[in-house]
């Protein structure tokens, strides 16, 4: 007998369930919004891609890497792909979002947020998911196995006291020669302790070498606008080679709103490309549509209105740093993600405090207005800075962090017209958290002839992290809270894949933990 399963998203979660689905071998559906690049931005990413990056005229370059965010002076610019931002969603009229305050993140794109992200992938530790109702180990073993059907670059060294590399032979990408010098910096500094402060090269899902299927990093410093060759990892482009294969039905332009479970059966409502009303049938549902839709979605199917859900989010800042020694630059001809990854906890931290530090980046040379070939002083200057300053990206777990409240309420119409309402709190820990950390960071960078700038710090607010709002818990109690295999006790047979069933999120990286959480759950099941 033919199981007839559907996934609805297809991001990080939704690839985890899909490949473990596959496993199985269960052919699913895959119902998503799907939105995608415009045509001329994805022509001329696929121009460049069949040439080296040396032979990119300057024109190319900059219409690769053109961010209105810089331009709009945004205190911390938004990553972009080609200079797009399609894949952050919007409120649509058939799915409308208001909110106070910055709204909390979703995407209606082929992929979700993975065609935009840093790729920074760490597996969890335990003081970071002690409230989970799975054991750490488990998680973990799931994350090897996600990394091991996935492009990676990591290094056996100071960082794999605490954090496991989880593959066998590891290969890493190059540095750039003024992250191999702060690396060499804190080697020196003795700084390195088990359980209180680690460091050492990125672990990123990023191919660091070319294989007879896939190209590898071409060190082309384009990784902050997207990466033409497709070494960073995104979730499409796996769905696009399933859905060529022909493992999975790939049905994009599928806005789900509604899901019902009746007996054995599993009703799905969406409107699909035209706005024409659809319903399918399925014996399983894997909801993986990132955490505010999925909430949206059950709120929904579940009729519970006007009700406040605390949906949980990272928290952050971003912290310039200044050298007394020079930073030599590389760029073009390097990778511009960060290459260094430094985590501390201890004392009133409980949990790993997560940095990533960023050299030179194309970005940054926006954000400057540095013009290549210019003179005077104020080019001199610029210069200086670009040479003396690094960037420490500081994130922090979910109980560091603010959060939002999501409330559903209904409208007149249609039920997929029934608006979705979000506001956002800071945290009442945050200052403290501040102070601690950057207080560690302090003596951290003092010990590497570096000083934190720290009246330019700037508040990560609108973190790019959420989940939890549909809370896993070892015993289900309320009626949103979701038991190991991602259920609500309304359903049986609808398993919600993704962040949004994170009791709390680690500080260090969640990606890779959505990836491995849906395989668990697929594999959990008893089919
Ligand atoms: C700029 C940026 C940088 C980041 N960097 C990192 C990083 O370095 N490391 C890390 O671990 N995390 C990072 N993240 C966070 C990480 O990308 C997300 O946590 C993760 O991608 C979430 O995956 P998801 O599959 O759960 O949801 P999403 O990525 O939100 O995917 C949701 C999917 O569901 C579909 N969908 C949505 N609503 C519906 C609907 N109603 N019907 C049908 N389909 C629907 C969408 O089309 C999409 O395919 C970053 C995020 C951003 C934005
Ligand atoms: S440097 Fe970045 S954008 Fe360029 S090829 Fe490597 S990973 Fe891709």
């Amino acid at each position: 007998m033919t199981i007839e399963v559907a996934v609805i998203g297809s991001g990080l979660s939704a690839i985890g369930a899909i490949k473990a689905l596959q496993k199985l071998g269960i052919k699913p559906t895959v119902l998503d919004c799907g939105e995608t690049l415009d045509l001329e931005r994805s022509n001329l990413a696929d121009a460049l891609s069949a040439k080296d990056p040396g032979e990119w005229t300057e024109q190319e370059r900059k219409a690769l890497s053109q961010n209105f965010t810089v331009d709009k002076g945004d205190p911390i610019p938004k990553k972009l792909l080609f200079g797009s931002d399609y894949f952050y969603g919007k409120s649509r009229s058939d799915a409308p979002v208001e909110g106070k305050g910055s709204l909390p993140p979703f995407s209606y794109a082929l992929g979700g947020f993975s065609v935009g992200w840093g790729a920074a992938s760490l597996p969890p530790q335990e003081c970071d998911v002690n409230d989970w109702p799975i054991k750490v180990d488990e998680i973990n073993k799931y994350c090897e196995i996600a990394i091991a059907d996935l492009p990676y670059s990591a290094r056996v060294d100071g960082l794999s006291l605490n954090f496991e590399i989880l593959q066998s032979e590891p290969q890493a990408l190059h540095l750039n020669e003024a992250e191999r010098m702060i690396l060499d910096r804190l080697n020196k500094s003795s700084i390195l302790e088990k359980d209180k402060l680690v460091f050492g090269q990125s672990r990123l899902l990023v191919r660091p070498e070319t294989t007879d299927k896939f190209v590898g990093c071409k060190y082309c410093g384009q990784c902050m606008s997207g990466c033409v060759y497709k070494s960073i990892y995104k979730a499409s482009d796996d769905i696009l080679l399933l859905s060529n294969s022909g493992a999975i039905d790939y049905k994009p332009g599928c806005l789900v709103h509604e899901i019902t479970e009746t007996g054995d059966r599993v009703g799905v409502k969406f409107l699909d490309a035209d706005g024409r009303e659809n319903i399918s049938e399925f014996d399983r549902v894997f909801l993986a549509a990132g955490a505010v839709n999925s909430t949206r979605i059950v709120l929904n199917s579940l009729k519970i209105f006007d009700r406040k859900v605390k949906l949980r989010a990272r928290g952050g800042y971003v912290m310039p740093v200044f050298s007394f020694r020079k930073l030599p630059i590389d760029w073009p001809n390097c990778n511009t993600q960060p290459g260094i990854f430094l985590e501390f906890k201890g004392g009133w931290l409980k949990h790993w405090v997560h940095v990533q530090i960023s050299t030179a980046n194309e970005l940054l040379f926006q954000k400057l207005g540095i013009q290549p070939g210019a003179s005077g002083f104020v080019a001199r200057l610029k210069k200086f800075m670009v040479e003396h300053v690094m960037l420490m990206f500081v994130n922090l777990h979910s109980d560091y962090a603010g959060h939002y409240e999501l409330w559903l309420t209904q409208s007149a119409g249609k039920s997929n017209t029934n608006c979705l309402h979000s506001r956002h709190y800071k945290s009442g820990s945050h200052l403290l958290i501040f102070t601690l950390s950057v207080f560690r960071l302090l003596k951290i960078c003092w010990k590497i002839g570096c000083l934190p700038i720290i009246p330019f710090a700037k508040n990560n607010s609108g973190s790019y992290h959420v989940g939890s709002s549909l809370p896993m818990k070892a015993e289900v109690g309320d009626n949103l809270e979701t038991d190991e295999l991602g259920r609500v006790s309304a359903w049986r047979r609808v398993h919600i894949a993704d962040t949004s069933t994170f009791p709390s999120l680690p500080g260090t990286t969640i990606g890779l933990l959505a990836t491995a959480n849906a395989m668990r759950i697929v594999e959990k099941i008893r089919w």
